[in-house]
């Protein structure tokens, strides 16, 4: 995660050299950090990769290994994602799938197809920072999207047109979003649907945290329920994107589009140009270690990330002040809080840092229209469960200062 960007990048009521200072205090030892969003490297399965590469370059695989390759991605390795789709709901082809260089690229590309400048994406108001650096750069213009109650979509239409562009897909995460670690439910999934048929939209469906349930019943993807209606991939709007990331490695940039075959086939042609193919030895070893071990492994993930959500919403729920509201995810990496009205997350990072040596990510650089100034967002990835509720202690001190 890079602060400076995210201080940067987007409103705060701070200014550059405050948030300069700020920065130097995060390599401050003793520091309690909820910031990263990122997996705790101490879970990667580093012996199931180290014999992966040894495997592939040891043995006749080893040229193909070292070579260029297919713009589309490793054959082996889309077999297995094809299995791996049609396990969650959405059987399909190898045709239907596209390695990426993790699913930022696809973000990236799927900016590049859909969007000229003026037309609008849909994102939920909060929305991965990530996305919106990635689409921004296509200049379209943003519109809410809601995942409890849409505006009619005619009136959606109408305010795109009159932007100069249409509406051109809508963009979420429907399991354990980053950054509030919300899943939206069966029926709303269903509602969008209607709603992309009446836009005549694309629905991209983000899943970088699909396996990270630790409770609660799966929902079937927005793909998986678009196709059992329409009974054909190839006649599907939405494009669901996912990436070994969160599971087995981030490190390796592995990602995946899986969509419509045309749809595909754009994306290799932006794939043959931008970067030619993902590499080769890592998708070969990712395949490997897919087959033999991702199952066993995302289960073991479960376990230690499930206990560490529970150690979060626990201290919670022991030590903050009324007013303070916040997510209770089923999945995922990130606890969202909502501080009262006229509170700065920005601000109350810096009293943090300072006083409590406890860091975290405001919530307004999640907004595409810079509001949520009063939001925070909270990793639990990466704290041992004490340190998890000494972290959450700390907070609860800075807030209380802050609120009287
Ligand atoms: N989407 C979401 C919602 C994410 O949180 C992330 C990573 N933080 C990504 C996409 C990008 O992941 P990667 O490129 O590593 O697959």
């Amino acid at each position: 995660m890079n602060f400076e960007q995210l201080f940067a990048s987007r409103a705060s009521r701070m200014k550059a050299s405050e948030i300069r200072e700020l920065l130097k205090l995060l390599d401050q030892p003793g520091i309690v950090s909820f910031a990263g969003g990122i997996p705790d490297p101490a879970l990667f399965p580093s012996g199931a990769f180290s014999e992966a590469y040894q495997e592939v370059l040891a043995g006749d695989q080893a040229g193909a290994a070292l070579q260029y390759s297919i713009s589309e991605g490793h054959v082996g390795l889309r077999q297995w994602l094809a299995d791996h789709m049609t396990s969650i709901g959405v059987p399909c082809g190898i045709e239907n799938i596209v390695i990426t260089s993790g699913s930022q690229q696809a973000l990236d590309y799927l900016g590049k197809v859909f969007l000229s400048p003026n037309d609008t994406a849909m994102v939920t108001w909060p929305t991965y920072m990530g996305a919106l650096g990635a689409f921004s750069a296509y200049e379209p213009r943003y519109e809410r999207l809601n995942v409890h109650e849409n505006r009619p979509a005619a009136d959606i239409a109408a305010e795109a047109e009159a932007a100069g562009g249409r509406v051109k897909f809508a963009y979420l995460s429907a399991d354990f979003s980053n950054p509030t670690g919300e899943t939206v439910d069966r029926s709303v999934r269903e509602a969008l649907l209607a709603m992309a048929e009446d836009l005549d939209c694309a629905i991209l469906e983000d899943s970088a945290y699909q396996a990270l349930r630790y409770d609660g019943e799966a929902v079937p993807p927005i793909l998986a329920l678009e196709l059992a209606e329409k009974g054909d991939i190839d006649a599907c709007r939405t494009v669901y994107l996912g990436s070994f990331s969160k599971t087995l490695s981030p490190g390796l940039r592995i990602g995946w589009v899986c969509a419509a075959a045309p749809l595909i086939s754009q994306l290799v042609l932006l794939k043959q140009a931008g970067d030619l193919h993902t590499g080769t030895l890592n998708q070969m070893a990712i395949a490997k270690v897919a087959e033999t071990q991702f199952e066993d492994h995302v289960t073991k993930l479960r376990s230690v990330y499930g206990a560490r959500r529970d150690a979060m919403l626990d201290a919670l729920e022991a030590h903050m002040p009324e007013g303070v509201d916040w997510t209770r995810p089923e999945g995922g990496m990130f606890v969202w809080l909502t501080l009262p009205k006229g509170m700065d997350g920005a601000e109350v990072l810096a009293e943090a840092l300072k006083t409590e040596k406890v860091a975290f990510v405001p919530g307004r650089a999640f907004f595409a229209d810079g509001s949520g100034g009063n939001t925070i967002r909270l990793s639990f990835s990466m704290n041992a469960e004490d340190e998890m509720r000494e972290g959450v202690r700390r907070l609860a001190v800075v807030l209380r200062r802050m609120l009287v």
